[in-house]
């Protein structure tokens, strides 16, 4: 299956000045002369947890597969260069299900230049599980890391959280071109992609940047799904609890000293919103403001792996 699957992936994907040896031998070999440091990830999707493919067109699976790596270069605001990919597949209809997957990742690989350089394929009696490992060139301003936010800096987000549940985990657009731009631009002090959830992945940044953060709970920019989903659900939780909670918004949170804030708030550089949801404070922990209330400690929710 592995050869077929080989031959109709190089008739589908393009040459790609990266790749000296694309798929097809023991392993890939990339032209890197003009790279100084690779930022590398790794993401592993699993049927029934990240997706459910008896109800999703395996391109989008495929898509998102990749589109999660991709946010993940993002967050670090480095330029994708190239990825392998690795499946499990289910025995029955794992060739097509294959060239599907790739079918959907293959136009966003197109989209953000990057060498799809090879993989790997393995069918069992499990469910669909697929891996991709992703290189991105890190620009000359150095990586964006979750360590850098200090007190006094401003959180900004891109976009609108929560409700993600409800389509858009799976067709969001990973803010490659955005975190690129901001960072060439801009003085940005840290920066994560908000995967867990806005609260949780603000969380995991300021627990690497050794500082706090205070939300202003007016600000935080609701998506209409969480809207919807909130209404859906009549479990008593609001639109905010969805934005602050809900994971896989996919969107980039970002600490930037004041002054540089306020540039990019009042430039609005990216075609798609930029906010200000509060700032960073020397005081360990989470907190939420609002109008009508003074600072009081947030609890943090979100999606979170759990083991039995
Ligand atoms: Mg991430």
């Amino acid at each position: 299956m592995e050869s077929e699957l080989i031959a109709r992936l190089r008739e589908r994907i393009p040459p790609h000045p990266l790749l000296r040896i694309g798929p097809g031998d023991d392993a890939a070999v990339l032209r890197l002369a003009e790279v100084d440091e690779c930022a590398m990830t790794v993401d592993l999707l699993t049927d029934h947890v990240d997706f459910e493919l008896d109800r999703v067109d395996p391109r989008r699976v495929g898509r998102k597969a990749l589109a999660v790596n991709l946010s993940d270069l993002a967050a670090m605001a480095a330029r994708p260069l190239a990825g392998v990919v690795a499946v499990a597949l289910p025995r029955v209809g794992g060739l097509e299900l294959a060239i599907q997957l790739f079918e959907g990742m293959i136009p966003l690989a197109e989209r953000f230049s990057l060498a799809i350089a090879g993989g790997d394929t393995n069918s069992w009696d499990g469910p669909l599980v697929i891996s991709i490992t992703l290189l991105g060139a890190v620009t000359a301003r150095g990586p964006l890391l979750r360590s850098g936010a200090k007190p006094g800096d401003r959180i900004l987000v891109t976009g609108a959280f929560g409700g993600s549940i409800l389509g858009r985990h799976l067709d969001f657009e990973p803010r490659v071109d955005e975190a690129l731009l901001l960072a060439e631009r801009y003085e940005l002090h840290a920066g994560i992609d908000a995967s867990d959830g806005l609260s949780v992945d603000l969380n995991h940044l300021v627990e690497e940047s050794g500082c706090g953060a205070v939300i202003n709970l007016d600000a935080v920019p609701i998506a209409d799904d969480a809207r919807r989903l909130a209404e859906r659900l009549d479990d008593g939780s609001t639109a905010l609890d969805h934005a602050l909670g809900d994971g896989e918004d996919f969107e980039l949170i970002l600490a930037a000293p004041p002054d540089a804030a306020a540039r990019m708030l009042a430039e609005q550089p990216l075609g798609i919103p930029l906010g200000e949801v509060g700032q960073f404070i020397a005081e360990p922990g989470l907190w939420q403001t609002d109008r009508r209330h003074g600072r009081r400690k947030l609890t943090s929710r979100g999606w979170e792996h759990r083991f039995d």
